[in-house]
């Protein structure tokens, strides 16, 4: 049994077969075989062992012949190091003497091999663990091929399910979540990640247990062995042994039975517990339209957030424009005429569907270059596209349009004339759509931040988005763990930001109705709400998950406490001192 930590991004237990994908990508059919299987399953290896050496003697040839023999000698080298006799030795060993599948032998001699490898590399120098690293990822890569030919090469690794997994990644793109859904995934587990990257996010929008950034673990893990994700504690264990999986079970067992503990504040305001209420404003973040229902089932009051870039979620290309309006279309139905419903413009690039932008790939440095509303600026069809479509749908409801990433009011004003532009093609061409919907902007960058004041006159509502502030703030990506110790909501200079924005709408409510929101994930966190309703904030936006749990804090708050807490906490010096601070005064 192996047991490791990580960040909880997702709760609730999770027990089944592990689906290890970025090497095999398959799952193992049996782990053990009957006594009398086992020379067939000798015959089985070996006759996949041939197989395999075959395909790299000719991609050798192949690439010898027309690219040299340097490049013909990578496939060579897979060759020799399929037809070691040691190697083959090793797996048969195991099936003889454990009674494992093919395929689980296979996985199982490899893992330790790279596992060696990877040990080996980490003690030696900079040179060795490169060709270290290098021995590894050739034996992943003999694994995988070794695996195909056993199992008849599957295209889809959820093709072939005969019962929901575990998937266990180093990473996972939003678009390799596209097949996950209850059914086929019960739960994930990623090595790396951070608690805001968008797996995370997506994760806790299709509800599904997850834990990110767990370090290193895959070498531990074959596609079969048993697995347990809990998605509260941050935990992965591998192989438990039967008193943890009993426990285990009993504590799933008891989750589902649990009532939603907060579904009697459903139907109940978000207001403050002073003599004379205040009332804040819950929103629901949604990147499929289909949440847009469990807004409503959580009872937030609209969507002040629509990640409109997983429209490319299983996509092989752009949305079309009937595509974005009959998903617009879909959430405002749902939400009735009534609720706002504040749909982002496109955020691709960097960790967001970047191979779909067909313009990222030699990105250096993706999270500083051509993400987001410079990429749709720089793609004016793909934008206006989009645009066109949210003006039409906005006849349905209440719509507003928000532009992401803005880091320069001219950028600003670049967006704000091209909607203009599109509302004139679709009068001249006389197709239906709304004029007046009102434009907001994303203050994610330390730039638009820092000049609030400037971009709050240009528009009718700003929206906070604290995942992005964060790691331009501190310089720290939001999906590394190994900075996970710097990305911090609480850190003073984050704070002062926050409290610079708010600012800047105050001054612009003083003059018309303008709103300013808090969309990043802080605004879902129970420990954050009484600093961010402190700091003057009144919309906050959340995962739909989220909203009874933070509709509770507010209801047991006072205003003048919650200021008091946030002018407190802007004097200290560091995110541990205003952490420490606030868990000493939560209610928790
Ligand atoms: C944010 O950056 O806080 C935000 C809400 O946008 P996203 O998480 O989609 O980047
Ligand atoms: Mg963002």
């Amino acid at each position: 049994m192996e047991k490791r930590q990580g960040i909880p991004v997702s709760p609730g237990i999770a027990i089944g077969p592990a689906l290890v994908l970025d090497t095999e990508g398959v799952l193992s059919p049996h782990r053990e075989v009957p006594a009398d299987q086992i020379d067939g399953e000798i015959v089985r290896l070996r006759r996949a062992l041939a197989e395999s050496v075959e395909s790299a003697r000719d991609d050798r040839a192949r690439m010898t012949a027309r690219l040299g023999p340097a490049l013909g000698n990578i496939r060579g080298s897979q060759q020799s190091m399929l037809e070691n006799d040691n190697l083959r030795t090793q797996i048969e060993e195991r099936i003889r003497s454990q009674a494992y599948s093919a395929e689980y032998a296979v996985s199982r001699v490899i893992r330790d091999l790279v596992k060696a490898f990877e040990d080996a590399g980490q003690l030696r120098g900079d040179h060795g663990a490169a060709a270290a690293r290098r021995q590894a990822t050739e034996f992943i890569d003999i694994e995988r091929q070794l695996l195909a030919a056993l199992l008849g090469h599957p295209n889809n690794p959820f093709d072939n399910l005969t019962e929901p997994v575990i998937v266990l990644a180093n990473d996972l793109m939003p678009s390799d979540t596209a097949d996950f859904n209850a059914r086929t995934v019960r739960a994930f587990a990623t090595e790396s990640g951070g608690p805001t990257s968008h797996t995370a996010i997506l994760a806790g929008a299709l509800e599904i247990p997850a834990v990110v950034g767990i370090g290193r673990f895959r070498t531990d893990v074959s596609g079969g062995d048993t697995v347990i994700v809990d998605g509260e504690e941050g935990v992965l264990i591998i192989n438990p042994d039967a008193e943890t999986l009993f426990r285990y079970e009993a504590k799933r067992a008891e989750q589902l039975a649990r009532p939603d503990r907060y579904e009697s504040l459903r139907d109940k305001p978000a207001v403050t517990a002073d003599d004379t209420p205040v009332k804040i404003r819950l929103l629901g973040n949604i990147e499929l339209a289909q949440e847009a229902a469990h807004c409503l089932d959580r009872g937030a009051e609209g969507v002040g957030l629509y990640r409109t870039e997983f429209l490319y979620l299983n996509k092989t290309a752009h949305p079309t424009e009937e595509e974005h309006y009959a998903a617009y279309t879909s959430v405002l139905n749902t939400l009735g005429p009534n609720r706002p419903v504040v749909i982002r413009t496109l955020d691709l690039g960097a960790d967001k569907f970047s191979s779909m932008s067909g313009t990222m790939a030699d990105e250096k440095n993706p999270f500083l270059g051509l993400r987001s509303v410079r990429l749709c600026l720089n793609n004016l069809d793909l934008f206006k596209t989009q645009l066109r479509a949210i003006l039409r749908a906005a006849i349905h409801g209440d719509v507003r349009v928000m532009f992401p990433m803005i880091s320069t009011v001219d950028e600003l004003r670049r967006c704000k004339s091209l909607l203009n532009d599109v509302k004139e093609g679709l009068e001249y061409a006389g197709i239906p759509f709304k004029r007046d919907v009102p434009v907001g902007t994303m203050i994610e960058v330390p730039s638009a931040a820092l000049l609030a004041d400037v971009l709050a006159r240009a528009v009718d509502f700003v929206s906070i988005g604290t995942n992005d502030l964060i790691q331009y703030t501190l310089a720290a990506d939001r999906n590394n763990e190994h900075v996970a110790d710097l990305y911090n909501p609480t850190d003073p200079a984050v704070l002062r930001l926050i409290r610079m924005v708010v600012r800047a709408g105050q001054k612009e409510q003083a003059k018309r109705p303008f709103e300013v929101n808090v969309c990043g994930e802080m605004s879902g966190e129970p420990l954050y709400v009484p600093l961010l309703v402190g700091l003057g904030l009144r919309h906050l936006s959340a995962t739909p998950r989220k909203i009874p749990e933070i509709k509770r804090v507010i209801r047991d708050l006072k205003v003048a406490e919650a200021e008091r807490l946030a002018e407190h906490a802007l004097t200290l010096e560091s995110a541990r001192q205003v952490s420490s601070y606030l868990r000493a005064n939560s209610a928790e």
